[in-house]
């Protein structure tokens, strides 16, 4: 899981909350306060307007600050393009969510760079490196407020239209609309309790509705929840031409959509193709597809349609 690793981890979750619910830099600098290793730069350069959505791992090295001898990314470049969906594929442990924290500017790493736009996010200010960066968690926060609440979280100035636009497009209307008070419905803690798939499905309302022009997506490892199944590709029908989608995938649906699939070991990128072409190469990539979603040969008639 993406955000499990302990304190910092969940202030991670926290801030990747926070961050949809409001983007203010307050609410930013007071985790920001109890992350003294990550600050803004003393003369930050402005990311390139309008945005492009580029984000760029360049020979990137990393180990964590608690257990710094040990290297958990490994020269690790690839590059996620305007409008292109770069799915992550790797076993338990391999460094998949530090790759998204690392792109959040959770940590810095400790050679190569991360890019947003052909910019080093450590040159920009973490307010505007993450105003172009959406994400949707694996296990997302859905507050004790009503769903058009919960989903305006994403942008508190959206009109109900919006809202709505915005749900739909992400799969969650339907849902909303049959609660027993529709978008009046409490949810949370009080309220209805909603799936893990529902709760992804709100959390990238939230996401589509901030318009970020990257957006990451920790996708729903719970096998049983049929309803995040197409939640990518729900995602990815929505996005515009200049959105980028970088997700850690966990489901055969996913990896079909997807343009790319960079699969990763041990904090090294192993292998980068399509599915078809990983699963001809017969490597890693075959056999967590086997593992994971069942017979390769089955996957691949599923890739051939
Ligand atoms: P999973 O699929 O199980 O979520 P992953 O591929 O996302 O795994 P990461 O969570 O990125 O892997 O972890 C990579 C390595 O870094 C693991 O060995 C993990 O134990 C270690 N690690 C993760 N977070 C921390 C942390 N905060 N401090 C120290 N080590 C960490």
């Amino acid at each position: 899981a993406v955000f499990a690793a302990g304190a910092i981890g969940e202030l991670s979750n926290v801030w990747g909350e926070l961050s949809q619910a409001s983007g203010s830099a307050e609410r930013l600098n007071e985790l920001l306060e109890v992350r003294p290793g990550v600050t803004d730069p003393a003369s930050p350069v402005r990311l390139p307007e309008p945005p492009r959505g580029e984000l760029a791992f360049e020979s990137v090295g990393f180990a964590y600050p608690g257990a710094p001898e040990r290297a958990v990314l490994r020269d690790v470049s690839f590059r996620v393009r305007p409008g292109e969906t770069v799915a992550i594929v790797g076993p338990s442990g391999a460094g998949k969510s530090t790759l998204i924290n690392l792109a959040l500017r959770f940590y810095d790493p400790t050679a190569g760079r991360v890019t947003l736009d052909g910019v080093d996010i450590r040159a920009a200010t973490l307010e505007d490196v993450r105003a172009r960066l959406a994400l949707v968690p694996q296990d997302p926060v859905v507050f004790a407020a009503t769903a058009r609440e919960n989903v305006r979280l994403g942008r508190q100035a959206a009109t109900d239209d919006e809202v709505e636009a915005a749900a739909r497009e992400a799969g969650a209307h339907a849902f909303i609309a049959a609660l027993p008070q529709g978008y009046d419905t409490l949810l949370g803690e009080r309220g209805v309790t909603l799936s893990g798939g529902q709760r992804q499905r709100i959390a990238l309302a939230r996401a589509l509705l901030r318009d970020a022009p990257v957006l990451l997506l920790d996708e729903a490892t719970s096998a049983l929840d049929a309803e995040s199944e197409t939640l990518v590709q729900q995602a990815l029908a929505v996005r515009g031409a200049r959105r980028a989608t970088l997700v850690i995938a966990h489901r055969l649906a996913t990896v079909l959509a997807a343009d790319r699939i960079v699969v990763i070991e041990d904090g090294a990128v192993v292998e980068e193709g399509t599915h078809a072409e990983l699963v001809a190469r017969r490597g890693l990539y075959a056999r967590l597809a086997e593992l994971q979603f069942g017979r390769v040969d089955e996957a691949l008639r599923v890739a051939a349609g």
